[in-house]
């Protein structure tokens, strides 16, 4: 595949979780393709290849917050921010799904051509624009294959779960029920 960015030369081709490691097109790691122990494990690498360790460890790193190195009267100073990181892979999905089937949920029952055109228009650019580069290609051409159903609120959150669920079984995750998309993300369990 010719549009698919390869491995630099001397990087690692497999992460600590086992999963390939994707590059950007400029041979460096990709933040958003990759899970944040992975990305970490490649890019500490590339800059010290000895060490080693709890820096590697996404959970400390989220929950570590800078006062601890900040004097305390600067400290009180300062707004303190929790040390979270940029979203790896797994985090941009979820967040991702969760707006895509929300606004499913939100999407008329009888929606009028300029609210299909809008979603249509909203689904297709966000396949372009997804910030995980080889997501969004694959994710564009289910699209192009898998046109948008967008006549109803139903059709379109049914359409949505199998896009889902094409994302799924590609990365090994079991297929979601789709009749309980209203459920999930609509009504609720105990309705
Ligand atoms: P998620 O898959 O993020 O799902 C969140 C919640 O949605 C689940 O807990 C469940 O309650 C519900 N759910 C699950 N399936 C469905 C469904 N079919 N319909 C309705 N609700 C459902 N990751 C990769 O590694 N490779 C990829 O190529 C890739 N492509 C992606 C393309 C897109 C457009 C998006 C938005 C994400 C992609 N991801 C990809 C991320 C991946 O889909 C997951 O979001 C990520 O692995 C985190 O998974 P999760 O287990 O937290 O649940």
């Amino acid at each position: 595949d010719t549009n698919k960015p390869g491995v630099p030369h001397g990087m690692p081709v497999f992460g600590a979780s086992g999963r390939r490691i994707i590059y950007d097109e400029d041979g460096k790691p990709c933040r958003t393709c990759n899970t944040l122990l992975d990305f970490k494990m490649v890019t500490h690498a590339q800059k010290d290849p000895k060490s080693s360790g709890s820096s590697t460890n996404p959970a400390l790193s989220s929950t570590a917050v800078s006062a601890m190195t900040i004097p305390m009267k600067k400290a009180a100073e300062t707004t303190q921010y929790a040390k979270d990181e940029p979203p790896d892979v797994e985090q941009l999905g979820k967040a991702s799904w969760s707006l895509l089937h929300t606004l499913a949920a939100r999407y008329p029952n009888e929606p009028n051509a300029e609210q299909q055109s809008d979603m249509g228009q909203f689904i297709s650019l966000f396949a372009k624009l997804y910030p995980c580069w080889f997501c969004a290609k694959d994710f564009k051409k289910y699209i192009e294959e898998n046109k948008p159903v967008l006549e109803s609120q139903e059709k379109f959150g049914r359409w949505l779960c199998d896009a889902h669920n094409s994302v799924n079984v590609k990365i090994g995750k079991p297929k979601f029920d789709c009749n309980l998309w209203r459920q999930r993300w609509k009504d609720g369990w105990d309705n």
